[in-house]
């Protein structure tokens, strides 16, 4: 049985990394300084691993960065006062909380109260505008673009395709859902209340799925009579381990191309990231 494509986040790396390296020195010789601020709040293991991995990827761009820690039983005021002077700093062109939050701070709509030009994880209403219009010209959701880039790097056309998408938030599966439409991509959007999902995704010619239940996607949703292409944006804990949303080792021998976890959509989200910021800081035009 002829083995799947591992649609492997290595060659878009390799052939992204000096492309953002040359857009970051290109910022500096007009004297346009980047600079990443990011809000940790708590110790979540998860969470520190993503911000030391977006760390090292500032580091290499030349990218300014900035980490604020604070104790998960910090004072909400404390909080909002953090976010309107980092809003506020001129210093600061890209700015982020790192979810997930603690319990009480919850309520607080994090995503809409970032200043949208320095909105960088591009989840403020203002940026989404940009996909449902169409017109794309706000920072754009990370993991959403990272899938797009991925489906360009391989080649893979999505024009007239029928994509299934799991998981339905609004930091990947509603935005992903919109700019695959965008792209000519007829979307289905499925949740913890669709109906006989396997049907659905048995119909798709791709299916992704983002709803963080490990090895959820097994044999039994896929066609029986076409090869499919499959996206796993998940990121469990399981035994120590870091599995996707995909049971891998089932359904790999069923598709015709396939993401890995780790080393897929995960490491494409971060260089999105890079890219918004080196875009948000030459649309600040900030001054060395
Ligand atoms: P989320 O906010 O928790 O949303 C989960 C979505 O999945 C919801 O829409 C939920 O439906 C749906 N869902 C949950 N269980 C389901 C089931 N059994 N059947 C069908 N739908 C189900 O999740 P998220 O923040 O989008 O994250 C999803 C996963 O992706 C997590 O593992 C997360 O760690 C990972 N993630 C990875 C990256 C990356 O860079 N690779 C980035 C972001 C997130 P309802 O709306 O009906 O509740």
């Amino acid at each position: 049985m002829a083995m799947p494509t591992i649609l492997s986040a290595t060659s878009i790396i390799e052939s992204k990394i000096p492309q953002l390296k040359t857009f970051s020195k290109e910022l500096k010789t007009r004297g346009i300084k980047p600079k990443l601020k990011v809000l940790l709040i708590g110790n979540n293991p998860a969470s520190e691993i993503y911000v030391k991995n977006k760390q090292k990827r500032c580091h290499e761009l030349d990218i300014d960065f900035e980490l604020v820690k604070l104790s998960s039983t910090v004072n909400e005021n404390e909080v909002l006062k953090l976010i309107e002077d980092s809003n506020q700093d001129p210093k600061i062109t890209g700015f982020f909380i790192q979810f997930p939050v603690p319990n009480h701070l919850k309520h607080l709509n994090f995503t809409q109260l970032i200043n949208p030009e320095k909105d960088v994880d591009g989840f403020h209403f203002q940026n989404i505008k940009g996909i449902y219009n169409g017109k794309n010209e706000g920072l754009a959701p990370c993991t959403p673009t990272g899938i797009i880039n991925l489906f360009k790097h391989y080649q893979i056309n999505i024009e007239g395709k029928h994509i299934a998408i799991i998981g339905r938030s609004l930091i990947v599966g509603k935005p992903l859902a919109l700019m695959l439409t965008n792209h000519n991509a007829t979307v289905t959007l499925c949740h913890s209340k669709t109906n006989n999902i396997a049907s659905i995704t048995k119909a798709a010619d791709i299916i992704i799925v983002a709803i963080g239940s490990a090895n959820f996607l097994s044999k039994d949703h896929l066609s029986d009579d076409k090869k499919q292409i499959i996206i796993d944006v998940g990121m469990n804990k399981l035994n120590d381990q870091l599995v996707g949303d995909v049971n891998f080792s089932e359904v790999e021998k069923h598709v015709k191309a396939i993401t890995p976890v780790p080393g897929g959509v995960g490491p494409l989200t971060v260089l999105s990231l890079m890219e918004n910021i080196l875009i948000a800081a030459e649309k600040q035009g900030k001054q060395v």
